[in-house]
């Protein structure tokens, strides 16, 4: 590019363009007419923005080339986010680390059967989506393999409580277009257990989308640095897929005890009509969330992923 000017020109130009991959200072930017640069973050914003905004992937950027350092290109304006999936250490806001940033929703894929499905295990997904404020959906994928029945029965609990639960098969076909239409122009974080047919059915959808499989988020962190942290996946119509490996690891990290409960979006109306104000709904008179677990109002599933996730906040 430098090439078709004379090296004394000063050519300066910027362009816009979304964090699709990077770590330790080297940044993937694809740029909104298309291609893909390496650009490096500016040392000076570096330097103001250290404790505030850190770059993450799915941060929109300018970036600028200046032909005065050739083949640079500099990431010198982090555009405002709208949303982050944050991993946040103990030490608060200081120490929390965006996982993808403009995320629209989290989509957590389990599969019908093989592997077999675990609700509690769901609801650990739908909490973290919860405590970062984002909208989750949930795909029962390999419903080619359980009877209809068994299939609405599976995740009854959460779809009870407002969660949009779709069925698909990766082989049969169904519930391709519900997906397609899901994720087309939206920003995704696509995440569940290994094997359950995430890359299977981001395949069928936008071949040649190459997804990591789960095995791989085991081995980032023995040392291949690229593979560290979300990838985003362009999509063709717009909006992308992140690929994150990691946000099991995400895990529950900086959600304070007290405020899991909130994250069950069905206990919510019962909750300021315990007793007492600082109620754990475990073992208090007077817990309405109990009463209401015992009236089956509240599912008894879900009050035990509940308790469970609790109880990690307070030993861990
Ligand atoms: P990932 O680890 O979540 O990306 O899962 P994969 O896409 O690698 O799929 C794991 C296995 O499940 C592969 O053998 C797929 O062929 C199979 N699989 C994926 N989707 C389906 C499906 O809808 N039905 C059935 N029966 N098998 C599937
Ligand atoms: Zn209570």
């Amino acid at each position: 590019m430098s090439g078709i000017y004379g090296p004394q020109v000063l050519d300066v130009h910027s362009a816009e363009g979304v964090v699709v991959q990077g770590t330790g200072g080297a940044w993937w930017i694809r740029l909104d007419g298309g291609s893909t640069v390496n650009a490096s973050l500016r040392g000076r914003l570096k330097q103001e923005e250290r404790d505030a905004l850190k770059l993450a992937v799915g941060d929109r950027v300018t970036v600028t080339w200046d032909n005065r350092d050739p083949g640079a290109w500099m990431i010198t304006t982090i555009h405002p986010r709208r949303s982050r999936l944050a991993r946040r250490a103990p030490g608060g806001a200081q120490a929390e680390r965006i996982v993808v940033a403009n995320l629209d929703q989290v989509l957590v894929v389990f599969a019908a059967a093989r592997p077999e499905p675990h609700p509690r295990m769901l609801d650990r997904f739908l909490v973290i989506a919860e405590a970062n404020d984002l909208a989750v959906r949930v795909i029962v994928n390999k419903c080619d393999l359980v009877d209809p029945a068994a299939l609405h029965a599976l995740f009854a609990e959460q779809a009870a409580a407002g969660y949009e639960v779709l069925p698909t098969s990766a082989v049969t076909g169904e519930g391709l277009d519900a997906l397609h239409a899901m994720v087309s122009g939206r920003n995704s974080a696509l995440t569940g257990p290994s094997g359950v047919g995430k890359s299977s059915l981001m395949n069928r959808l936008f071949p040649g989308l190459e997804l990591r499989t789960g095995t791989i988020s085991e081995s980032v962190n023995k040392g291949r640095h690229t593979t560290v942290g979300a990838v985003l996946h362009p999509l063709p119509g717009g909006g992308f897929i992140a690929d994150t490996p990691g946000l099991r690891e995400v895990g529950l990290w900086g959600i304070h005890r007290d405020d899991v409960a909130g994250c069950f979006p069905e206990f919510r109306p019962f909750l300021s009509d315990c007793r007492f104000a600082d109620c754990t709904h475990r073992v208090e008179p007077g817990c309405a969330l109990r009463d209401a677990v015992e009236a089956g109002t509240v599912p008894m599933g879900r009050y035990e992923s509940f308790l469970k996730l609790r109880d990690e906040l307070t030993t861990g």
